[in-house]
């Protein structure tokens, strides 16, 4: 019940001041009906005096004329002349009375023997009831008022007449004066001041006689009937009375005012009665009018105000919906709304500004203002200092601040608002939003990391998770010759060389896949087709539900490091004069050899040559030259052999010669004896120097000379020493029989010059 009272007061507050309205406005139309009614009669009634007082006045002309006619009319029946005087007399009171048409003097019997109208004198009047009243009551004094009746002109007459008595008291006549009708007319309509104004002379016994404006019916009408107006009035004997209704002669609604014609000097033996009446209808226009102005000027105010309500009604549903969203909004955002008045310095908070400082309502002091407690030192100087700003200029209020939040956290919270002014003018209110940006200045700022990242010397792309390159940074045009516009949407296949196996992209994709990330050596090729070593570096980046969202791979040019890397392996496995292995590689690959020699059971052969007298060349041209020399040695050593075998140079003058995969020691000799023969050559040296040199070789095949490859060296070397201890210029195969201290050569060949 509240609540549907609360929902529709508005409505129900507008239908009681409507209905108010309406029901004040409908009593105030009744009465002033009401006051137009009385003011009517009022002004009938004074128009109804008008009449009884000419009616009276003329009645009682005509009566004295009548008496005066009475009392001469003896004299003028006994003097010879009398008849000519009484004729004169009766014509000249007929002319001075308008009102009066016929004078008539009868006698006894009814005769007329005297009249204004001479054709009228001799007639007999007997039976007419103006003659028969007077002789029924005999009374002199009476003056009768005969009943109305219908004259030769098809008028009707009204006759007041008197019986006449002689000094005995004897009936001798009557005299009769018939009442003009249509002076009687005149009268009437002088009365009337309204068109639908009817105004009416009815005779005592209810005969209506006459009546203005003319109306059909109502003329000789009889309203004797018990109901009528007339009859009421005459039954109330009061003089004057009105009615409001249907009107029994006219037949439609009237405000009737009725007075009653009986003057008391006059002795008048039946009244007249003078009907003044308007149309209801008629009288009631202007208010009719009004009320309907009065009514449709309501109804609009009606119709207004309903569209008022309901468009406000629709606005305020609108200003919630608004502010819902508003509200939906700033609650979603985080953005605590809060406005400052100037005047009472308190602060109004929405619910949204208390979780942004850890508080409550609750928990605050009456203005609000304890939250400055948890302003940073010199933040709230920096506070007072824009506001102040803020007032003086009118510029917008924005200024992030540090707090400590009741949980102890710092954050950074973003102030934005805008000066409110009173109507005169004056700053009233602050009107701001607080938001905490502490997180998204930490994002921006990682962003900001990012975006300098990004910008590096190592080449960046990243990619969808398809692989669709989005973007690449200037160090990966630099590096690979594709512009961003060629890059993005392509794949980073367009950097494939050819030189991966596939079996070494699924190993890639597997480790991302395992460990979200993977790294490594890869050769990619430029945009120039160049084929180049890089350091990879591909990581997955993954969304809040871990799903890969994007791929971020760095690439590295590693050429430089690839070469340094190579420099050193060449210098820490290389001759640095020959460019030949060292004995540290020698011995590596002796000892791979050797697995591999055993793994298939086969032989291998390692031969040690050391030049002969080698010294004196050195002497004799210079350290530089024997130089020369030695390189020249080993481009004829490595012609020797196959691309599988190898030549190292373990020192000096002193050569190795690994061949891996034998089938017997003949093979080996065989290689001895072409690298003998073709050290035997002379050599040309740069400078045109021509040098003759021979070799002493010793030749040591696994397994039959040895099983360790410190076993086998050492059988090899000793081999070279037997050649040279024979006399130099030969090979020697190892033999265990001759290791005992023999001098002699065994089994020697001595190489053919
Ligand atoms: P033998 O017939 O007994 O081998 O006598 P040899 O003169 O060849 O002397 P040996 O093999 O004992 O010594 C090799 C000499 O080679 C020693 C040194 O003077 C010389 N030598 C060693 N290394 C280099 C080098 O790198 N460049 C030059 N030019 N000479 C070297
Ligand atoms: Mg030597």
């Amino acid at each position: 019940m509240i609540r549907f009272f609360l929902r529709w007061r508005h409505w129900l507050l507008l239908a009681v001041c409507l209905g108010s309205l309406g029901v004040y406005l409908a009593s105030n139309n009744q009465r002033e009906r009401g006051r137009i009614e009385a003011r009517e009669v009022e002004r009938l009634t004074l128009q109804s005096r008008v009449m009884e007082d000419t009616l009276t006045r003329q009645f009682t002309a005509i009566n004295r004329s009548l008496e005066s006619i009475s009392a001469e009319t003896l004299r003028w029946e006994g003097q010879l002349n009398g008849r000519i005087e009484g004729l004169g007399r009766l014509k000249s009171m007929e002319a001075a009375m308008p009102a009066v048409r016929t004078f008539l003097v009868l006698d006894a019997k009814g005769i007329a023997t005297l009249s204004n109208r001479e054709e009228l004198i001799g007639s007999n009047f007997y039976q007419r009831e103006y003659f028969q009243a007077p002789l029924r009551s005999l009374n002199p004094n009476t003056l009768h008022v005969s009943a109305p009746f219908k004259s030769a002109l098809d008028v009707y007459v009204l006759a007041l007449s008197r019986a006449v008595m002689d000094v005995d008291g004897k009936f001798v006549g009557v005299v009769v004066a018939t009442v003009d009708p249509v002076n009687l007319q005149i009268l009437l309509s002088s009365v009337r001041y309204a068109d639908d104004m009817r105004s009416t002379l009815v005779h005592g016994d209810g005969t209506v006689f006459a009546i203005e404006p003319p109306t059909s019916g109502v003329l000789g009408a009889d309203l004797s009937s018990a109901n009528s107006f007339f009859s009421r009035h005459l039954k109330s004997h009061i003089p004057v009375s009105h009615f409001k209704g249907k009107a029994y002669a006219a037949g439609d609604e009237q405000l009737v005012v009725l007075w009653t014609i009986q003057p008391p000097d006059l002795s008048m033996d039946k009244p007249v009665v003078f009907a003044v009446s308007r149309q209801l209808d008629s009288l009631f226009v202007q208010w009719r009018s009004d009320v309907q102005s009065q009514f449709l000027a309501y109804l609009f105010l009606v119709l207004l105000s309903s569209l008022g309500l309901t468009f406000y009604h629709r606005q305020r549903v609108q200003l919630r919906v608004n502010n819902q969203r508003l509200k939906l909004a700033t609650e979603a955002s985080g953005v605590g709304i809060w406005e400052y008045d100037l005047s009472t310095r308190r602060y109004h908070w929405d619910s949204a500004m208390f979780g942004l400082f850890g508080l409550t309502p609750q928990s605050v002091n009456t203005l609000n203002n304890d939250w400055r407690l948890l302003l940073l030192p010199g933040e709230l100087e920096r506070m007072k200092e824009a506001t102040r700003t803020t007032i003086q200029d009118d510029v917008a209020f924005d200024l992030t601040f540090q707090v400590r939040r009741t949980d102890g956290e710092v954050r950074f919270m973003r102030n934005r608002a805008a000066l409110h002014r009173d109507a005169r003018g004056m700053p009233s209110r602050l009107i701001g939003a607080t938001e905490d940006v502490t997180e998204r200045d930490l994002q921006e700022a990682y962003l900001r990391v990012a975006a300098t990242v990004f910008d590096c010397q190592e080449a960046i792309i990243v990619t969808d998770a398809k692989q669709l390159i989005l973007r690449v940074n200037p160090a990966f045009t630099e590096l690979f010759g594709y512009t961003s516009a060629d890059a993005v949407g392509a794949t980073p296949k367009i950097l494939q060389s050819g030189r991966h196996e596939q079996a070494f992209y699924a190993a890639l994709w597997d480790g991302i896949s395992r460990n979200g990330a993977w790294q490594g050596e890869i050769w990619n090729r430029r945009k120039n087709a160049e084929v180049f070593p890089l350091w990879l570096n591909v990581s997955a980046v993954h969304n809040h539900q871990g799903v890969v969202t994007h791929f971020v791979a760095t690439y590295t040019d590693i050429t430089l490091r690839k070469a340094t890397e190579d420099e050193i392996k060449q210098l820490a496995f290389h001759d640095p004069l020959t460019q030949l292995p060292n004995r540290r590689l020698l011995n590596d690959r002796l000892h791979r050899a050797m697995i591999q020699a055993k793994r298939d059971q086969k032989r291998l052969a390692l031969m040690f040559i050391d030049l002969d007298k080698f010294k004196p060349v050195n002497d004799a041209f210079g350290h530089l030259t024997g130089d020369e020399l030695l390189q020249a040695v080993a481009l004829r050593l490595q012609a020797c052999v196959r691309e599988s075998d190898t030549v190292a140079r373990i020192g000096g003058d002193e050569f190795v010669l690994l061949l891996p995969i034998i089938d017997c020691a003949e093979d080996a000799m065989a290689v001895a004896e072409k690298v003998h023969l073709a050290l035997t050559q002379p050599f040309t040296l740069p400078k045109g120097q021509i040098v003759n040199i021979s070799s002493s070789t010793g030749i040591a095949i696994y397994p039959d000379h040895g099983h360790s490859e410190t076993e086998l060296t050492l059988h090899a070397d000793t081999a070279m020493y037997r050649a040279k201890a024979a006399g130099r210029d030969r090979f020697v195969l190892f033999s265990e029989s001759t290791e005992n201290g023999a001098a002699q050569p065994f089994n020697t060949q001595q190489a053919q010059p």
